[in-house]
């Protein structure tokens, strides 16, 4: 059973993402940013182009596997039942950027964030499509992984290894 850091551990346990001047550490990235497939075709949310990969850390790329590989098991193996679960509309992973309406730093600049479907889940949004797919939210929970959709604030897309 994977162990997450709480997000105020997260330079800790995923190291220090940020290089100089606000940007992104390019030796850091290629250090700990793994690329992955997921076992169904997924295309951007926002062109509907392919996606050749996910981009997310090492240190969470083997549960994210499971994670996918639950849902498709979960989905019988058919992409129909993944398109209508909108799992098929990848939102990004490793992005080094400022969370929504904060000076901070996003979950996802330490790569251990991933969202989906966020044109169905988006932020704010009290009814996120994916709470009516329970096979959804049970597969990232059983790895531990922090669904968004419940925050005060929700970010339904948004699922990331760590806690509050
Ligand atoms: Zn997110």
């Amino acid at each position: 059973m994977p162990q997450w850091p709480h997000q105020s551990e997260v330079d800790v346990f995923f190291g220090n993402p940020r290089g100089r001047d606000g940007a992104a550490s390019a030796a850091w990235e290629r250090a700990n940013i793994a690329r992955i497939q997921a076992p169904w075709p997924l295309v951007t949310s926002w062109d509907g182009a392919s996606v050749g990969g996910i981009s997310i850390h090492r240190k969470c790329s083997e549960s994210l596997l499971r994670v996918l590989n639950a849902i498709w098991d979960a989905a019988g193996q058919d992409v129909r039942k993944i398109r209508e679960w909108g799992m098929h509309f990848y939102g990004g992973g490793y992005n080094f950027r400022l969370m929504r309406g904060s000076n901070r730093l996003s979950m996802h600049s330490w790569g251990c964030a991933i969202d989906f479907d966020p044109a169905h889940n988006t932020f704010g949004d009290t009814t996120p499509n994916f709470a009516n797919y329970p096979e959804v939210l049970k597969a990232f929970a059983d790895e531990q992984w922090t669904w968004g959709g419940n925050w005060t604030k929700p970010d339904g897309m948004h699922w990331q290894a760590a806690d509050l």
